[in-house]
């Protein structure tokens, strides 16, 4: 991968996009969104376009040739366009997932999956689809078949524009993920939780985690969600705030967790990625229960360094490659 490759096609969104954007008054992500579609089905998709700007905006495509370029290329590109486009204005909730967490969940996918070579993946919020990408082009070559699901119209959008460039097998469902899903089971579910209540008491209330009277927390809905989607015996990765085990309600999370899943692993990200002590997070991995499967001997317990520290991680590496003969 090169820095210049990534940097050509950016500008290229970049700049196509700020046409778009211009001339169809919507917004420059929603203008991204379009662009990236343009790439890929090699046309011009918006008919009430100028003939001046098809032509500006043909001529920046024949620029590139998408089928040069490595998958994590288009991912980074992609991203760096919707990372400009968010600083005009994002909530806290929408943030897409750094590379660094995709990367590490990729790579912990991978050795708890180690045995099957193609297997599905759910991310109920899916968001800009960073994490998930991140994620399928980090196990290829096994088969993935991957669903997306996210209640946000923009972002599945930018999902689904993202998916088609990096030619990835991913179906998506734009909907509230804590509604009723007609989705399989599948092997894993991948999810950076969205923290906070969910507005629908009476959804909320059919939950085993959902509150007889209040405002339900959605991040303990999302799990219960995501366990009833889990095939017996498949994982859960969860990007999650650290305080979820001390907070209020903790104890019914406690109990459902004890009832459904083993938990495998906790994997503390470092501090320094975040704001504040607040807004750190820490990746969590179950598994849920079926016949014949057992809890681990002893639960994963790591503290993660900067990944830019190779040496730390390349011993937390060999850490946790050592849990895995020992404990697992
Ligand atoms: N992993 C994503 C990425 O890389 O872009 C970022 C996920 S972001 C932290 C959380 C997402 O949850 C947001 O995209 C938000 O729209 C979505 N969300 C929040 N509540 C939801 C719900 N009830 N159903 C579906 N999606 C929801």
């Amino acid at each position: 991968m090169t820095s210049s490759s990534v940097e050509s096609l950016f500008n290229v969104l970049d700049e196509t996009a700020l046409i778009l954007q211009e001339e169809l008054s919507i917004t420059y992500l929603e203008a991204i969104a379009e662009t990236a579609e343009n790439l890929f089905q090699d046309g011009i998709l918006q008919d009430e376009l100028s003939d001046i700007s098809k032509k500006r905006i043909t001529k920046k495509y024949q620029e590139v040739n998408l089928e040069k370029f490595h998958t994590e290329e288009i991912r980074k590109a992609y991203q760096l366009s919707i990372l400009k486009g968010m600083k005009e204005n994002v909530q806290q909730n929408h943030q897409m997932t750094p590379d660094s967490i995709g990367l590490m969940m990729s790579y912990l996918i991978g050795k708890f999956l180690s045995e099957h070579r193609s297997f599905s993946v759910l991310d109920p919020a899916v968001g800009t689809g960073n994490l998930l990408s991140t994620i399928i082009n980090g196990l290829s070559p096994k088969e993935i078949s991957a669903i997306g699901i996210d209640v946000d119209d923009l972002l599945i959008k930018l999902a689904f524009s993202g998916a088609n460039l990096q030619k990835q097998q991913v179906q998506f469902f734009n909907q509230d993920s804590l509604e009723a899903l007609f989705v399989d089971p599948v092997n894993a579910v991948v999810c950076d939780l969205p923290v906070g209540y969910y507005p629908n008491d009476i959804r909320a209330s059919e939950y085993e985690l959902g509150l007889k009277s209040g405002h339900s927390y959605a991040h303990h809905l999302f799990i219960e969600q995501s366990v009833q989607h889990t095939l017996p015996g498949g994982y859960l990765f969860f990007l999650i705030p650290n305080g979820l085990f001390s907070s209020q309600y903790s104890e019914q999370l406690h109990t459902y967790l004890q009832k459904h899943v083993h938990i495998q692993g906790v994997l503390q990200l470092p501090l320094s990625m975040f704001k504040s002590e607040q807004t750190a997070k820490s990746i969590l991995i179950m598994q849920k229960k079926a016949e014949g499967v057992k809890p681990p001997k002893q639960i994963l317990l790591v503290d993660l360094p900067k990944l830019s520290n190779h040496q730390a991680m390349e011993n937390i590496l060999v850490k946790i490659d050592q849990w895995f003969k020992e404990y697992k």
